[in-house]
């Protein structure tokens, strides 16, 4: 099926409080246009100087999302124009980006990546982590960051109830550090959710879906 008629489709399944990102690695621009021509403004890449390549052709008006692990030392490429970053998973990082957010005079938005999975390959904060991060003197004086939510991602498997616990797991955080934060951090953002599992995550109370396989093909 066509990249438009596949956006289309998973378009009409979301409700409306949920956000599309389109994810868009190893897919050559001329794809992505498609989807653009269609209307998707959000499209989600994993590596930085991909993302990079690919801000430069397209048209200005797209918002870019690192979804990938990201490195210390290529913060610099995509501070002047990144979006959101999802995975944040160390106040080594937070600070490095802080500092490219000031250099290019503007606040650059995150999500926290928590580690839901039972694989040891997947990055992120636990929630004992995450809360001393929160209360840190280092993080509370950061002011060109903005951290607008969680991300996370389930374990790889055909189990249905093993990924609906993680979903449940991390949702449950979120719910609690929403309920601890003062209204004008804009923490209301949940990053769950990929081709094989969004309907699931969703249900489970995500509000921010990363789809890519399902719109643009396999990789
Ligand atoms: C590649 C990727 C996705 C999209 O995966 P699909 O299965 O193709 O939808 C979502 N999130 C992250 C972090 C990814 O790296």
């Amino acid at each position: 099926m066509s990249i438009p008629t596949n956006l289309q489709q998973v378009k009409s399944t979301l409700p409306e409080n949920v956000t599309l990102v389109a994810v868009s690695k190893t897919k050559p621009v001329s794809d992505l246009m498609q989807a653009y021509e269609a209307g998707q403004r959000i499209f989600g890449e994993n590596k930085i100087q991909e993302m990079v390549e690919k801000w430069e052709q397209m048209p200005k008006d797209i918002q870019w999302h690192m979804i990938g692990h990201v490195q210390t030392n290529k913060v610099k490429f995509m501070a002047p124009f990144v979006s959101l970053i999802h995975g944040v998973d160390s106040l080594k990082l937070l600070q490095e980006i802080n500092k490219q957010a000031q250099k290019n005079n503007r606040i650059i938005d995150c999500l926290l990546q928590i580690h839901i999975a039972d694989e040891e390959t997947k990055f992120g904060f636990d929630e004992e982590e995450l809360e001393i991060l929160l209360n840190s003197i280092e993080f509370q004086e950061m002011k060109n960051i903005r951290i607008l939510g969680l991300m996370g991602m389930a374990t790889f498997t055909d189990n249905q109830e093993k990924v609906k616990q993680e979903f449940t797991h991390l949702k449950a955080i979120f719910d609690s550090i929403q309920m601890q934060s003062v209204p004008t951090l804009n923490f209301s953002t949940l990053s769950m959710g990929m081709s094989g599992d969004y309907k699931l995550a969703i249900e489970c109370g995500s509000n921010m879906i990363r789809v890519g396989s399902s719109i643009f093909g396999s990789r």
